[in-house]
């Protein structure tokens, strides 16, 4: 038997999305007769567009007057054509003497994303990115430079060719909460575009390279799901015998009511939850059809059918170790887009994905998905066997880097293998997600540095006492004051995940949230942010239990695809769209240390409707004592 796992694009391009190699490395331990190889289909199909040949493509189907983008391109395409080849090389780390020359501004063309470089918070007219690069900074202003290069010619691509088409995810709006199948069949089923065709070309290539009894899909998000079901019906085409099975974080959240058997047209198998045991359960169902399934959906006579059977999942400590093997990790594209230290960790440098833990101890917070098995099944290891997984994974890639995948790493588990890890001489550079609680003590943080910690972000969310409480973070703001404060004393630099939009949330509410967010930039507490609007989930307690949080959900469509967002009204009645422009450009702001002494109203278009913040000027300073 011969089994292709493949992770459809668009993800990350800096380094592979983890799943394939968790499967891999867990089949080569647990089924060991079945061949199993892997390819990330979303690298190869970004090496494909952004090449020599690939652009010449491009240059052949765009036409003038779309767009700026466009039309800068057509202008300057042969510089583009030339150039290309020599920046993905440059960004793959392959030709680190290139910076000289992108550093001297007169080998690549300069599109419309060249504008932000003319606006730095620097004094240096002459040269507006001294600010961020010094004199000696070269490799990382080229780095700059050529994502900016490589920015330009993805809006080309969204403005010309496919408008669906984003650097880390494509034709989105198809799958999220979609709640039928129709629009993703339309678009399956219409005239391809050019990426369409390149996909499809890529699939046929993946095909001939594996021949492949077995497809194994991983859809981690709905920015990779039409990928995921064009690659199926290419490798269907071509070999319709071949079976196609469909996995993965967007499959476990969204399509648990599956019940158009339309899909099944395209792919065989669609499986819930962790992929270990379902995966291997279907390697001896197709061996042997007597042989039960678990939970996966299939097409019976016409209709769409959950067959599951008392199969256990694969604990978190029998789950071996994941394996790039197969993967080019040569290949891999670093961006450097945004001038700030903790944010370029998730484009830039090839980081090795490992979770610590498998779903979340904590498990309470009332907008998160707690219902669901990948946060409500909380499962640990030894800290050695993760320190032998970690060792495993460096001999392998050679490379020491790593990505704590956990949704909120436990400290006491965090501890533990920082212990192990000083104990071993094991070297690397890690980073990861937690949470902010009082656990993290000056010493703890202090450790867990020593270890190799670099980075660390947790949810600060509504940054605001009363919606904490509502959400049951079972956190304060004093505290993510003071927790944050103990990592940036420790050398580990603090992104804060941030939320606006919550139910019951009012104007007052979100720009004293905007004034304590301030505070935590200015006092060094935190070094990146991101706002993200409120969403109900049919998967969280708020979405399940609308009423004790003060909003009613709206009729819900007839759902026969995707579902995860609910809509929903809140009688509060706060106009949240208004707030998402001026709460984004502060913290980006706030980011590049600019408008740290400005009031919090001067972000936003009209400021009269802003109210005043009530939040003392000195909130956070206090609370560091
Ligand atoms: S939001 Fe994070 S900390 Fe809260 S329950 Fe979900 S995974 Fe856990």
């Amino acid at each position: 038997m011969r089994l292709l796992l493949i992770t459809p694009p668009m993800t990350q391009l800096n380094t592979p999305y983890p799943a394939t190699a968790y499967l891999t490395g867990f089949l080569r331990k647990h089924a060991p007769e079945v061949e199993v190889a892997q390819a990330d289909a979303a690298i190869e199909l970004f090496l494909r567009v952004f090449s020599r040949a690939g652009l010449e493509r491009v240059r052949g189907q765009l036409r003038a007057g779309t767009s700026e983008s466009v039309d800068h391109f057509l202008a300057n395409a042969d510089a583009y054509v030339a150039t290309i080849d020599a920046v993905v090389r440059f960004l793959q780390g392959r030709d680190p003497g290139l910076a000289l020359r992108i550093c001297a501004r007169d080998l690549l063309p300069e599109g419309p994303r060249f504008a932000a470089t003319e606006q730095g918070p620097g004094q240096d007219e002459d040269d507006p990115l001294a600010w961020a690069f010094g004199h000696l900074g070269t490799t990382d202003r080229a780095k700059h430079l050529a994502s900016l290069y490589i920015d330009d010619l993805a809006d080309v691509i969204k403005g010309g060719i496919a408008p669906e088409f984003e650097l880390a995810r494509y034709a989105e709006r198809l799958a999220a909460s979609a709640p039928t199948f129709d629009a993703m069949q339309g678009a399956l089923e219409g005239p391809p575009t050019l990426i369409d065709t390149m996909l499809d070309e890529l699939a046929a290539d993946l095909h001939e390279r594996h021949r492949p009894d077995l497809v194994g899909l991983t859809v981690p998000f709905p920015g990779n799901a039409y990928s995921a079901f064009r690659i199926a019906r290419a490798i269907k085409r071509l070999a319709p015998a071949t079976r196609v099975a469909l996995g993965g974080g967007y499959v476990n959240t969204e399509l648990r009511e599956l019940s158009d058997p339309r899909v099944f047209d395209y792919v065989d198998f669609v499986t819930l939850d962790d992929g270990e045991a379902p995966v291997l359960a279907l390697l001896a169902h197709l061996g042997d059809p007597g042989k039960p399934l678990l939970r996966t959906f299939v097409r019976e006579a016409g209709a769409v059918r959950l067959v599951t059977s008392d199969l256990h999942d694969i604990p978190f400590i029998e789950v071996g170790t994941p394996t790039y093997a197969g993967l080019p990790l040569d290949r891999y594209v670093s961006l450097l887009e945004m001038l700030n230290p903790m944010n370029r960790l998730w484009s830039d440098g090839r980081w090795n994905k490992l979770t610590i833990a498998h779903g979340c101890y904590w498990k309470q917070c009332t907008f998160c998905d707690i219902t669901l098995d990948y946060i409500s099944r909380y499962d640990r290891a030894p800290a050695d066997l993760l320190v032998d997984r970690i060792e495993q994974i460096v001999a392998e890639t050679g490379q020491t880097g790593f990505h704590f995948v956990d949704e909120a790493a436990p400290p006491a588990a965090l501890e533990k293998l920082a212990e192990r890890l000083i104990a071993r001489n094991v070297v690397i550079t890690w980073w990861g997600n937690i949470r902010f609680e009082k656990a993290f003590t000056p010493e703890l943080t202090k450790l867990l540095a020593r270890s190799g910690c670099v980075a660390v972000s947790g949810g600060l969310e509504a940054a605001s006492d009363r919606l904490l409480s509502l959400m049951k973070k079972g956190v304060t703001v004093e505290q993510v004051a003071r927790v944050t404060r103990a990592f940036t004393e420790a050398g580990i630099m603090v992104h804060a995940y941030l939320m606006y939009g919550f139910p019951t949330e009012t104007a007052q509410e979100t720009i004293d949230a905007l004034e304590r967010v301030r505070q935590l930039f200015a006092e060094g507490c935190v070094q990146s942010a991101f706002w993200h609007r409120f969403t109900a989930t049919a998967h969280s307690p708020i979405g399940q239990q609308p009423d004790l949080f003060g909003i009613k959900l709206r009729k819900p469509p007839a759902i026969t695809f995707a579902k995860n967002d609910v809509a929903f009204d809140d009688p509060t009645g706060t106009d949240h769209d208004f707030f998402a422009e001026g709460l984004r450009r502060a913290v980006y702001n706030y980011m590049h240390g600019v408008g740290l002494d400005a009031d919090p109203r001067s972000f936003f278009a009209r400021r009269y409707k802003v109210p005043k913040t009530t939040v003392p000027a000195d909130l956070i300073r206090r609370a560091l004592g």
